[in-house]
């Protein structure tokens, strides 16, 4: 963790594409600072009457997972539901619990009972930091959007259209746990709405790799040169560089736009944010929207969302280059692998079997029934 943005806290692959995608995002509103009318008609999105940009009617999102999400659709897949004896799996009562990565693993626990506030002086203190598992931000996003706070200054929500699993794929748990469990939602602000993308596993699933997790995360985007690889118990590139990915970086891409382009929250010199939590807290919408979530897991007795400190977003622009370090920083998670000299780079037939993309368009042969509006 790093209280100047520079570091990606969570590496898990579906965490990692959302980042890039966001980098995609901001490549295409740039095109909107264009005086070409033909550059500016690239983009994938348009004016919205009203102030804002939205996405043209053909364009949709979807993700592929080379595997279930980890946390809550992940646990229970081995084993499905049986209709005529029903539910006896025997940890069935833990079903659709909010739980918490582990950090350099790809395992899960479920949250606290009693709640828990995560506090910055705790974490360089030497306690773990908790991140959300992947099904859990995943359900978040099909009701924020998987654009984020800051882009919401430009545009609407954009939600998935689909999530379509390689391996691992029950629709009982990927439907529960990516939005059924919070089918209870109330009170959401007018933009914001539950998300029911269409679940399907794929016809010739993969097959799994059984393993240690890797330590590292790799990321590109259409147009990138070369892809990036962070080391997972860093957050940071070789050489301790910042990622293209981390907050720091995207709240550069994010200034860069504030004031420039038409927008949903009125932006002008004098509201222009110092802060990047400033920048977030601006979109009132989104705040509000994501009480809803939280509140939503809570009366269902699923548990207490887990938040990062605030510290960690109360951060400014960065005019320096970070600082060239061979070791993790201070106040970033350290684990003893980095200390053992472990590889973070991968080989060229790794890199070939990592598999999660998200992207603008996917053609495949569905096998799974749509289970839309199940809940
Ligand atoms: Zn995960």
């Amino acid at each position: 963790m790093n209280d100047r943005g520079f570091a990606v806290n969570d590496c898990h692959a579906e965490i990692i594409a959302r980042r890039c995608f966001l980098r995609f995002i901001y490549d295409q509103l740039e095109m909107h600072l264009s005086e070409d009318p033909e550059v500016r008609g690239q983009s994938v999105f348009e004016l919205r009457d009203g102030g804002g940009y939205k996405l043209k009617p053909s364009i949709h999102f979807h993700l592929y997972i080379s595997t279930a999400p980890c946390g809550d659709a992940r646990i229970f897949s081995p084993h499905g539901q049986d209709v005529e004896t029903g539910d006896r799996h025997p940890n069935r009562k833990a079903r659709g619990q909010l739980r918490t990565k582990i950090e350099s693993g790809e395992g899960t626990i479920p949250v606290r009972s009693s709640g828990f506030i995560q506090t910055w002086d705790g974490v360089l203190e030497g306690e773990r930091l908790l991140t959300m598992s992947c099904s859990d931000k995943i359900a978040r996003w099909n009701v924020l959007g998987i654009q984020g706070a800051l882009l919401c200054h430009f545009m609407h929500p954009i939600y998935l259209e689909s999530i379509i699993l390689g391996s691992l794929y029950h629709s009982d748990h990927l439907s529960r746990a990516v939005y059924c469990r919070i089918a209870g939602i109330e009170n959401l602000p007018d933009l914001f709405q539950l998300n029911r993308p269409f679940l399907s596993g794929i016809s010739s699933p993969e097959s799994r790799q059984p393993g240690k997790a890797p330590n590292f995360g790799i990321n590109w985007r259409r147009n990138d040169d070369t892809f990036e690889v962070i080391n997972a118990m860093t957050g940071r590139v070789e050489g301790g560089n910042m990622s293209r990915i981390c907050k720091q970086a995207l709240f550069d891409r994010f200034m860069n736009l504030y004031g420039r382009l038409s927008s949903l929250t009125g932006q002008s010199v004098t509201t222009r944010p110092t802060l990047y939590s400033e920048a977030k807290a601006a979109v009132m919408e989104y705040q509000l929207a994501k009480q809803c979530v939280f509140q939503a897991f809570q009366k269902a007795g699923l548990g207490n969302w887990v938040q990062k400190p605030i510290e960690q977003d109360q951060f400014e622009m960065s005019q320096d280059v970070p600082d060239i370090q061979l070791k993790p920083a201070e106040g970033d998670t350290a684990t003893t692998e980095v200390k053992k000299g472990i590889s973070i780079f991968p080989t060229l037939e790794q890199i070939s079997s990592l598999s999660l993309s998200l992207s603008l368009s996917l053609s495949l042969n569905f096998p799974g029934e749509k289970v839309v509006g199940q809940c």
